[in-house]
């Protein structure tokens, strides 16, 4: 079983200075995290200085996003090697990417292997709309996401997966524990004790143990909680 994992999303919020206090907040309280491994993604412009923050704790960062090209005229992205230099860790398909910006798994999966070639270990975000839960069709929905991100990478047990449903996000209403295992539990046959899969969708201090008490669930990816650092830390106590 891989080691449990907490990232915070804190997508487009805190400035420099918020994002310099609450990493360190972050690293400071970092004991009371128990031994999960934690990984915080700020936005790019605060990646460096939350590098900074937390150097020596043990605690990892991550991006939100970067583009599948190596380098040239695409104005406003960033590349996998230049946030090689910053961080470990990065967030793809998020659906508020897929949704606002039109990624698809077609994308996501240029991007896996562009992320994993320069070093990064992806962290993909899969899930499916209410619509296509209220079909019967979540589960295959969700497969054929990871299948699709997924395909054809080298080393897959080096991907993280998050289940999203994006009726969960930010929206107060998380799925249920037993929802999200019955998700989770077959998406890797045999891999599946070494890809961690991360529950997201409104986790908070209430329900982050009952997700992280499933057996095929190994942590969570945090949005909103994530930006109040004792309230992130208290999820990471539970998972
Ligand atoms: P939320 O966001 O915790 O605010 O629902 C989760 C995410 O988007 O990763």
């Amino acid at each position: 079983m891989p080691r449990s994992i907490v990232a915070g999303n804190w997508k487009m919020n805190t400035t420099l200075d918020e994002a310099a206090t609450l990493a360190s907040e972050v690293a400071e309280g970092l004991a009371e995290a128990g031994s999960v491994e934690l990984i915080l993604c700020p936005p790019y412009i605060s990646l460096a200085v939350v590098r900074r923050a937390v150097n020596g704790s043990g605690i990892h960062v991550g991006a939100q996003n970067m583009h599948y090209e190596a380098s040239g005229a695409f104005t406003g992205e960033v590349s996998a090697a230049m946030l090689r230099s910053l961080c470990h860790y990065v967030i793809l398909g998020h659906s508020e990417r897929r949704q606002l910006f039109g990624e698809t798994d077609e994308t996501v999966n240029r991007k896996v292997h562009a992320a994993q070639d320069a070093g990064l270990r992806p962290i993909v975000c899969v899930g499916e709309t209410l619509a296509q839960r209220e079909e019967g069709g979540a589960a295959d929905v969700v497969e054929g996401q990871v299948l699709a991100c997924v395909a054809d990478v080298h080393d897959i047990t080096d991907v993280v997966v998050a289940y999203e449903p994006v009726w969960a996000i930010g929206t107060g209403r998380a799925a249920t524990p037993e929802i999200a295992e019955e998700i989770m539990r077959d998406l890797f046959g045999d891999d599946g004790d070494s890809v961690p899969l991360l529950y997201g969708g409104s986790v908070n201090v209430g329900n982050a143990a009952a997700f992280a008490a499933q057996p095929s669930i190994n942590g969570a990816l945090v949005g909103g909680a994530s930006l109040q650092a004792d309230q992130f830390l208290q999820i990471a106590a539970e998972v």
